[in-house]
């Protein structure tokens, strides 16, 4: 367990932002479950992040990145180390030139997809509804069958607990709900290269696409999304439906009805009963059709 004296030590290394010690992790996360994380910080900038990491290398406290904790489940015992997440000048868009923005990685998706609508720039439509951040966007290559966060990533500014710098969209290994952040590493912002066209056009496109999404998911009902990957070729709510889960429950976790592959908080969910629902889930797909189900949340443990 932490004390207060680590907050201070913090402090004197020249940390401005945020600093809560056993902060429930039930707030911060769309699933609304998950225990405390002994610290939560939320660095304003770039010297921010230095202080801290360098503080919390030197305790030789482990820490972990949230953005908007949409895809990420922690245990009902929480997080031993630090949960960090930018905040300050990492929430701001800015436009480099006609068809270019950059956006710090605390800004929210919605935010990002709106300013592009706003400034008639297309390419981002196909996220419309994606909730979370640009960090986790890029993180998780967030995206719809119609489309991925990569194929608009010009460039990434990437942290590497000493100094950051950008680098190509195409070093960061993207594939299918994933990339290959190097170990240690924290994206800061992300480059988006755009296409000219007109703020109705664009405004048009996110209509349909959030229409879509509206008669296939389930809404206003906390989730963490899509929970498992889909396998190559085929889709992981096809198989759990099939296999006869939907509607399934432990303790306040239930396989939505509208959308197999999201379990949903009914109420009164712990981290553990969406664990247990899910490895359920996992094994009736495997006695059913022989695949073994791969999470797309991130599992945090502790
Ligand atoms: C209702 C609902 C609908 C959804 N629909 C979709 C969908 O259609 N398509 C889709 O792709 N996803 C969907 N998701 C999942 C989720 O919204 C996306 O994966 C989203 O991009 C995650 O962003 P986040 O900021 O919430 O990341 P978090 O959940 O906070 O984190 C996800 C991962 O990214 C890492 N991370 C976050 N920020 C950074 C950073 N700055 N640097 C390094 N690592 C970082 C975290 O450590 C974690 O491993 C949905 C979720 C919900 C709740």
């Amino acid at each position: 367990m932490m004390t207060g004296s680590l907050t201070g030590k913090i402090r004197e290394k020249g940390f401005k932002g945020e600093l809560r010690e056993d902060e429930p992790l039930h707030r911060h996360l769309s699933l609304r479950v998950g225990g405390p994380t002994a610290l939560f910080a939320v660095p304003d900038n770039v010297q921010d992040v230095l202080a801290l990491l360098g503080c919390l290398e030197e305790e030789g406290i482990p820490w972990v990145v949230m953005g908007g904790g949409t895809n990420l489940v922690f245990g009902n015992g929480g997080y031993r180390g630090c949960v960090l997440r930018l905040g300050g000048e990492f929430t701001r868009v800015q436009r480099e030139d006609d068809l270019t923005l950059v956006a710090g990685a605390a800004v929210s998706l919605a935010a990002l997809v709106n300013s592009s609508a706003e400034k008639g720039l297309s390419g981002m439509e196909c996220l419309t509804g994606i909730p979370g951040t640009v960090g986790g966007a890029v993180l998780m290559n967030a995206g719809t069958s119609s489309g991925e966060i990569a194929n608009v990533i010009d460039e990434v500014l990437l942290f590497d607990g000493r100094e950051s710098r950008w680098v190509q969209g195409s070093e960061m290994g993207f594939s299918y709900r994933s990339s290959q952040l190097p170990e240690g590493h924290i994206i800061l912002a992300a480059k988006f290269r755009l296409t000219p066209s007109t703020r109705e056009e664009v405004r048009s496109r996110m209509k349909t696409v959030a229409a879509r999404r509206k008669e296939s998911q389930p809404a206003g009902i906390p989730s963490a999304g899509c929970w498992f990957r889909n396998p190559e070729g085929d889709s992981a709510g096809r198989l759990i439906d099939e296999a006869g889960m939907k509607g399934e429950r432990c303790g306040g976790a239930q396989v939505s009805e509208v959308h197999a592959n999201v379990l949903v908080n009914v109420g009164g969910a712990t981290a553990s009963d969406f664990l247990t629902l899910a490895r359920k889930v996992k094994e009736t797909v495997h006695r059913h059709y022989g695949v073994v189900l791969q999470e797309e949340v991130r599992i945090i443990d502790g």
